[in-house]
Protein backbone atom coordinates (compact mmCIF):
# COMPACT_ATOMS: atom_id res chain seq x y z
CA UNK A 1 0.00 0.00 0.00
CA UNK A 2 1.50 3.61 -0.85
CA UNK A 3 2.31 5.77 1.80
CA UNK A 4 1.01 9.35 1.07
CA UNK A 5 4.08 11.99 1.02
CA UNK A 6 4.44 15.46 0.44
CA UNK A 7 1.86 17.88 -2.06
CA UNK A 8 3.00 18.46 -4.92
CA UNK A 9 0.25 20.56 -6.41
CA UNK A 10 -2.51 22.01 -5.08
CA UNK A 11 -5.06 23.50 -7.90
CA UNK A 12 -8.89 24.95 -7.40
CA UNK A 13 -10.94 21.80 -6.93
CA UNK A 14 -7.62 19.06 -6.13
CA UNK A 15 -4.78 18.38 -4.18
CA UNK A 16 -1.99 15.83 -5.45
CA UNK A 17 0.48 14.35 -2.85
CA UNK A 18 3.45 12.16 -3.91
CA UNK A 19 3.43 8.94 -2.28
CA UNK A 20 6.55 6.59 -1.63
CA UNK A 21 6.13 5.08 -5.03
CA UNK A 22 7.36 7.08 -7.63
CA UNK A 23 5.16 5.85 -10.24
CA UNK A 24 2.29 6.31 -7.72
CA UNK A 25 0.27 9.77 -6.42
CA UNK A 26 -3.06 10.30 -4.37
CA UNK A 27 -5.63 12.90 -5.29
CA UNK A 28 -7.58 13.91 -2.87
CA UNK A 29 -10.41 15.90 -3.91
CA UNK A 30 -12.02 19.57 -2.20
CA UNK A 31 -15.19 21.10 -2.10
CA UNK A 32 -13.96 24.80 -3.09
CA UNK A 33 -15.33 25.82 -6.36
CA UNK A 34 -14.47 28.40 -8.63
CA UNK A 35 -15.57 29.32 -12.06
CA UNK A 36 -14.07 32.23 -14.55
CA UNK A 37 -10.61 31.87 -13.86
CA UNK A 38 -10.78 32.04 -10.22
CA UNK A 39 -13.01 35.16 -10.46
CA UNK A 40 -15.77 33.58 -8.71
CA UNK A 41 -15.15 31.32 -5.30
CA UNK A 42 -17.21 29.49 -3.50
CA UNK A 43 -17.90 25.64 -1.70
CA UNK A 44 -20.18 23.11 -3.06
CA UNK A 45 -20.75 20.70 -0.24
CA UNK A 46 -20.21 16.99 -0.49
CA UNK A 47 -18.23 18.13 -4.27
CA UNK A 48 -15.55 16.21 -3.53
CA UNK A 49 -16.60 13.46 -2.67
CA UNK A 50 -19.55 13.14 -5.54
CA UNK A 51 -16.82 13.92 -8.10
CA UNK A 52 -14.39 11.43 -6.56
CA UNK A 53 -16.92 8.82 -7.03
CA UNK A 54 -18.21 9.74 -10.28
CA UNK A 55 -15.16 10.19 -11.99
CA UNK A 56 -13.27 6.69 -10.92
CA UNK A 57 -16.88 5.05 -11.86
CA UNK A 58 -16.85 6.77 -15.58
CA UNK A 59 -12.90 5.62 -15.76
CA UNK A 60 -13.79 2.00 -14.88
CA UNK A 61 -16.45 2.42 -17.84
CA UNK A 62 -13.89 2.96 -19.71
CA UNK A 63 -11.40 0.89 -19.47
CA UNK A 64 -14.02 -1.75 -19.74
CA UNK A 65 -13.95 -0.37 -23.42
CA UNK A 66 -9.99 0.21 -23.85
CA UNK A 67 -9.39 3.87 -22.79
CA UNK A 68 -6.84 3.78 -20.28
CA UNK A 69 -6.62 6.21 -17.51
CA UNK A 70 -4.78 7.34 -14.56
CA UNK A 71 -7.10 5.57 -12.08
CA UNK A 72 -5.53 2.85 -10.17
CA UNK A 73 -7.86 2.63 -7.01
CA UNK A 74 -10.42 4.57 -4.89
CA UNK A 75 -8.68 4.72 -1.30
CA UNK A 76 -11.38 6.40 0.70
CA UNK A 77 -14.50 9.19 -0.18
CA UNK A 78 -12.10 11.82 -1.30
CA UNK A 79 -9.16 9.83 -1.83
CA UNK A 80 -7.97 8.05 -4.99
CA UNK A 81 -4.69 6.74 -5.98
CA UNK A 82 -3.61 7.50 -9.26
CA UNK A 83 -0.38 6.87 -12.05
CA UNK A 84 2.09 9.19 -11.69
CA UNK A 85 1.83 11.12 -15.19
CA UNK A 86 3.58 14.22 -16.75
CA UNK A 87 0.24 16.37 -17.82
CA UNK A 88 0.11 17.93 -21.24
CA UNK A 89 -0.43 21.09 -20.86
CA UNK A 90 -3.54 21.01 -23.62
CA UNK A 91 -7.47 21.12 -22.40
CA UNK A 92 -8.99 19.14 -24.93
CA UNK A 93 -12.89 19.84 -24.93
CA UNK A 94 -15.38 17.68 -27.22
CA UNK A 95 -19.04 18.68 -27.73
CA UNK A 96 -21.95 17.37 -28.97
CA UNK A 97 -24.37 20.68 -28.34
CA UNK A 98 -23.60 24.17 -28.41
CA UNK A 99 -23.14 25.96 -25.19
CA UNK A 100 -21.27 27.80 -23.27
CA UNK A 101 -17.97 29.69 -24.68
CA UNK A 102 -19.00 28.16 -28.31
CA UNK A 103 -22.12 29.52 -28.44
CA UNK A 104 -20.78 33.04 -27.49
CA UNK A 105 -17.89 32.26 -30.27
CA UNK A 106 -20.08 31.50 -32.97
CA UNK A 107 -23.47 32.92 -32.01
CA UNK A 108 -25.70 29.41 -31.66
CA UNK A 109 -27.77 29.53 -28.83
CA UNK A 110 -27.55 27.03 -26.18
CA UNK A 111 -29.09 23.98 -26.92
CA UNK A 112 -28.15 23.88 -30.94
CA UNK A 113 -27.14 20.72 -32.15
CA UNK A 114 -24.34 20.19 -34.03
CA UNK A 115 -23.69 18.58 -37.52
CA UNK A 116 -20.91 16.53 -35.70
CA UNK A 117 -18.85 16.34 -33.13
CA UNK A 118 -16.47 19.32 -32.06
CA UNK A 119 -12.94 18.87 -30.63
CA UNK A 120 -11.16 21.93 -29.20
CA UNK A 121 -7.94 22.30 -27.88
CA UNK A 122 -6.78 25.22 -24.90
CA UNK A 123 -3.39 25.79 -23.47
CA UNK A 124 -3.78 25.41 -20.11
CA UNK A 125 -2.31 28.29 -18.64
CA UNK A 126 -4.18 30.24 -15.94
CA UNK A 127 -2.24 33.50 -16.30
CA UNK A 128 -3.21 33.42 -20.11
CA UNK A 129 -6.81 32.19 -19.38
CA UNK A 130 -6.38 29.06 -20.63
CA UNK A 131 -6.53 30.40 -24.65
CA UNK A 132 -7.61 28.22 -27.77
CA UNK A 133 -5.08 26.67 -29.65
CA UNK A 134 -4.84 24.46 -32.78
CA UNK A 135 -3.08 21.77 -33.65
CA UNK A 136 -0.23 23.74 -35.41
CA UNK A 137 0.59 25.79 -32.14
CA UNK A 138 1.05 23.01 -30.51
CA UNK A 139 3.74 21.54 -32.49
CA UNK A 140 5.18 25.17 -33.14
CA UNK A 141 5.24 25.22 -28.95
CA UNK A 142 6.27 21.62 -28.93
CA UNK A 143 3.30 20.53 -26.19
CA UNK A 144 2.98 17.43 -27.64
CA UNK A 145 4.12 15.34 -30.37
CA UNK A 146 2.23 14.58 -33.75
CA UNK A 147 1.55 10.91 -32.87
CA UNK A 148 0.59 12.25 -29.33
CA UNK A 149 -2.30 14.16 -30.48
CA UNK A 150 -3.44 11.33 -32.75
CA UNK A 151 -4.13 8.88 -29.39
CA UNK A 152 -5.59 12.46 -27.39
CA UNK A 153 -7.88 13.06 -30.69
CA UNK A 154 -8.97 9.43 -30.67
CA UNK A 155 -9.13 8.72 -27.32
CA UNK A 156 -11.60 11.86 -26.69
CA UNK A 157 -13.93 11.22 -29.40
CA UNK A 158 -14.09 7.00 -28.07
CA UNK A 159 -14.82 8.67 -24.73
CA UNK A 160 -17.71 10.74 -26.19
CA UNK A 161 -19.41 7.32 -27.82
CA UNK A 162 -18.49 5.72 -24.39
CA UNK A 163 -19.72 8.46 -22.25
CA UNK A 164 -23.10 9.32 -24.47
CA UNK A 165 -24.39 6.05 -24.62
CA UNK A 166 -24.08 5.31 -21.37
CA UNK A 167 -25.58 8.17 -20.06
CA UNK A 168 -28.38 8.56 -22.29
CA UNK A 169 -29.96 5.83 -20.54
CA UNK A 170 -29.98 7.14 -17.56
CA UNK A 171 -31.64 10.25 -19.18
CA UNK A 172 -29.00 12.52 -19.09
CA UNK A 173 -27.58 14.38 -22.52
CA UNK A 174 -24.03 14.91 -22.71
CA UNK A 175 -23.46 18.15 -24.12
CA UNK A 176 -19.67 18.85 -23.49
CA UNK A 177 -16.84 18.30 -21.25
CA UNK A 178 -13.21 18.59 -21.09
CA UNK A 179 -10.39 16.15 -20.77
CA UNK A 180 -6.79 16.61 -19.68
CA UNK A 181 -4.06 13.50 -21.07
CA UNK A 182 -0.50 12.08 -19.42
CA UNK A 183 2.11 10.73 -20.19
CA UNK A 184 2.83 7.23 -18.54
CA UNK A 185 5.32 4.89 -19.38
CA UNK A 186 5.69 6.19 -22.73
CA UNK A 187 1.93 6.31 -23.91
CA UNK A 188 -0.96 8.79 -23.52
CA UNK A 189 -3.47 8.10 -20.60
CA UNK A 190 -6.19 9.70 -19.49
CA UNK A 191 -5.86 12.05 -16.79
CA UNK A 192 -7.42 14.80 -14.14
CA UNK A 193 -11.40 13.89 -13.71
CA UNK A 194 -15.01 13.55 -15.59
CA UNK A 195 -16.91 14.66 -13.18
CA UNK A 196 -20.12 17.63 -12.97
CA UNK A 197 -17.01 20.38 -12.46
CA UNK A 198 -15.93 19.28 -16.19
CA UNK A 199 -18.53 18.18 -18.15
CA UNK A 200 -22.53 19.79 -19.11
CA UNK A 201 -25.07 17.53 -18.21
CA UNK A 202 -28.48 18.08 -18.94
CA UNK A 203 -31.83 16.38 -17.76
CA UNK A 204 -32.64 14.86 -21.11
CA UNK A 205 -36.55 15.04 -20.43
CA UNK A 206 -36.54 18.58 -18.71
CA UNK A 207 -32.91 20.51 -20.07
CA UNK A 208 -32.37 20.92 -16.43
CA UNK A 209 -28.88 21.62 -16.15
CA UNK A 210 -27.13 18.99 -13.51
CA UNK A 211 -23.35 20.30 -13.67
CA UNK A 212 -20.82 23.03 -12.64
CA UNK A 213 -23.31 25.72 -14.37
CA UNK A 214 -25.49 25.71 -11.51
CA UNK A 215 -22.09 27.70 -9.60
CA UNK A 216 -21.27 29.09 -12.44
CA UNK A 217 -24.63 31.15 -13.08
CA UNK A 218 -26.13 31.09 -10.17
CA UNK A 219 -29.00 28.83 -11.15
CA UNK A 220 -29.51 27.22 -6.92
CA UNK A 221 -29.73 24.04 -5.84
CA UNK A 222 -26.48 23.04 -6.59
CA UNK A 223 -25.41 20.57 -4.06
CA UNK A 224 -28.81 18.62 -5.23
CA UNK A 225 -27.48 18.53 -8.89
CA UNK A 226 -24.16 17.04 -8.32
CA UNK A 227 -26.21 14.49 -5.73
CA UNK A 228 -28.64 13.72 -8.27
CA UNK A 229 -25.56 12.73 -10.87
CA UNK A 230 -24.12 10.43 -8.33
CA UNK A 231 -27.51 8.88 -7.70
CA UNK A 232 -28.46 8.00 -11.39
CA UNK A 233 -24.84 6.97 -12.30
CA UNK A 234 -24.76 4.63 -8.95
CA UNK A 235 -28.18 3.74 -8.68
CA UNK A 236 -28.77 3.11 -12.91
CA UNK A 237 -31.86 4.86 -12.52
CA UNK A 238 -33.64 5.25 -15.24
CA UNK A 239 -36.27 8.27 -14.45
P1 LIG B 1 -16.84 26.21 -22.21
O1 LIG B 1 -15.65 26.40 -23.13
O2 LIG B 1 -18.14 26.24 -22.93
O3 LIG B 1 -16.78 27.17 -21.05
O4 LIG B 1 -16.66 24.77 -21.56
C1 LIG B 1 -16.84 23.60 -22.33
C2 LIG B 1 -16.82 22.37 -21.42
O5 LIG B 1 -15.54 22.17 -20.89
C3 LIG B 1 -17.75 22.48 -20.21
O6 LIG B 1 -18.29 21.20 -19.95
C4 LIG B 1 -16.85 22.91 -19.07
O7 LIG B 1 -17.30 22.38 -17.84
C5 LIG B 1 -15.52 22.28 -19.47
N1 LIG B 1 -14.39 23.14 -19.14
C6 LIG B 1 -13.70 23.95 -19.97
N2 LIG B 1 -12.69 24.59 -19.33
C7 LIG B 1 -12.73 24.15 -18.08
C8 LIG B 1 -11.94 24.44 -16.91
O8 LIG B 1 -10.97 25.21 -16.91
N3 LIG B 1 -12.31 23.79 -15.77
C9 LIG B 1 -13.37 22.93 -15.72
N4 LIG B 1 -13.69 22.35 -14.55
N5 LIG B 1 -14.11 22.63 -16.80
C10 LIG B 1 -13.81 23.24 -17.96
Amino acid sequence: MAQMREMMYEGKAKQVFATDDPTLAIIHYKDDATAFNGLKKGTIVGKGVINNVVSNHLMTLLKEHGVESHLVEQLSERDTLVRRVQIVPIEVIVRNIAAGSLSKRIGYPEGTKLKSTVLEYCYKNDDLGDPMINETHIAAMGLATKEEMDDIASMALKVNEVLTDYLKDLNIELIDFKLEFGRFDGRIVLADEISPDTCRFWDSKTGEKLDKDRFRRDLGDVEEAYQEILHRLMGGEKK
